[in-house]
């Protein structure tokens, strides 16, 4: 491999790592501990990268940990949810230097939204005293399906003000920066791959399980995202007889029995009013015994996809984040019983199922690890 090759392969796995020892380097570029010592030096040297510390362990002497330089600029990422504006500035190194949230009712008012969150940007900027021109990229998220090749937002029954707004190319012109654009799910993942506990693992599945039920998945350290951008979309798979119609037209959907609107419908029926999905959760945790029933039948239901999904991906880790898994065992106990009863034994035995470590945060930080993955020194 060429010298230049070598190198472009350890800044990009320092884009995407934020920091790591020269043995980490080695490990994850397959290049030689020599060669990594060598181009270490020569980036160091150009100030392309700075020491950022010891390692924590221990025992045995620390090395030495190593990140992109912080005067190569910073990233910014926008998450759009459906009732909130969230934003953040980070450096190359992973370090997040400012953050912003408002609440609106994003759904119905996209221009309203977009240009609360070209404020916010601005105003994280100013305090992370991060000049525009210094931005390396920028990464946005939508709780929506997206067509990343015609940059579009696509549904007007999940976000109806949205239908075919050409959000990132709209954003991009309030902030005049270049804007790339995902979906909330496919961000969780590439969060939680990054930032959280999918942190080391190549292969992983994320499942937010929040108003709806998404899906975004890491294969060989990549988002995959399909031909058309809807790889994963497991609420849409069949997962009992049920044969309540769903929006997006077919029958019996995972959605339409294990989304947190599912679950409000349900309990709506017996509670006479429409509880909020952090209630529920806050209410299951204290015992309430419907609330726990029903987060309890939707781990049950959940369950069975991620059996589905695991017997055909085979992944390391399934992370379960979105606000439904904030109410922890009550959701995963049962997700991981129905789980076993319906995954093939070699598939089981590889994988283990983990909460989410990122919270609410985890689309954000989401939209700056895109925003890493294409930044930086070429
Ligand atoms: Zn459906």
């Amino acid at each position: 491999m060429s010298r230049t090759r070598s190198r472009d392969r350890v800044v990009a796995l320092l884009r995407a790592r934020g920091a790591a020892t020269q043995a980490d380097i080695a490990r994850g570029t397959g290049l030689s501990r020599t060669t990594v010592a060598g181009i270490v030096t020569e980036l160091r040297d150009r100030g392309v990268v700075v020491d950022v510390g010891p390692e924590a362990r221990r025992a045995g002497r620390p090395a030495t940990v190593i990140g992109l330089s912080p005067s190569l600029g910073a990233v910014a990422g926008v998450d759009f949810g459906h009732s909130h504006v969230r934003v953040a500035v980070a450096d190359l190194a992973h370090t997040i230097l400012a953050e912003r949230e408002r609440r609106l009712r994003v759904d119905l008012d996209a221009r309203a939204a977009l240009d609360l969150a070209a404020r916010l940007v601005d105003e994280a900027l100013v305090e992370a005293g991060v000049a525009r021109d210094a931005v390396a990229g920028v990464g946005m998220g939508v709780p929506g399906p997206v067509d990343r090749a015609r940059g579009v937002v696509g549904s007007a029954t999940v976000l109806p003000g949205w239908a075919g707004v050409r959000a990132a190319e709209e954003l991009g012109r309030r902030i005049g920066l270049a804007v790339e654009m995902d979906n909330d799910a496919n961000l969780g993942a590439l969060a939680e791959h990054t930032f959280g506990a999918g942190r080391g693992c190549a292969d992983l599945a994320y499942i937010k399980v929040s108003t709806g039920v998404g899906c975004g998945l890491v294969l060989n350290g990549d988002p995959y995202r399909g031909a058309a951008g809807t790889a994963g979309e497991i609420g849409h798979m069949r997962v009992d007889d049920g044969d309540t119609f769903c929006y997006c037209g077919n029958r019996g959907c995972l959605e339409t029995l294990a989304s947190g609107c599912a679950v409000q419908e349900m309990l709506e029926r017996s509670q006479r009013r429409r509880l909020a999905l952090d209630e529920i959760v806050a209410q299951a945790l204290a015992g309430h015994p419907a609330c726990a029933r029903a987060v309890g039948d939707t781990g049950r239901h959940i369950g069975v996809a991620i059996a589905h999904l695991c017997n055909m991906l085979n992944p390391r880790r399934v992370v379960v984040g979105g606000v439904l898994a904030g109410a922890g065992d009550l959701l995963l106990a049962p997700l991981r019983d129905s789980f076993l009863r319906n995954v093939v034994r070699a598939a089981a035995d590889s994988v283990e199922i983990v909460p989410g470590q990122l919270g609410e945060r985890a689309e954000v930080l989401g939209a700056l690890a895109l925003a890493l993955r294409t930044a930086g020194p070429r």
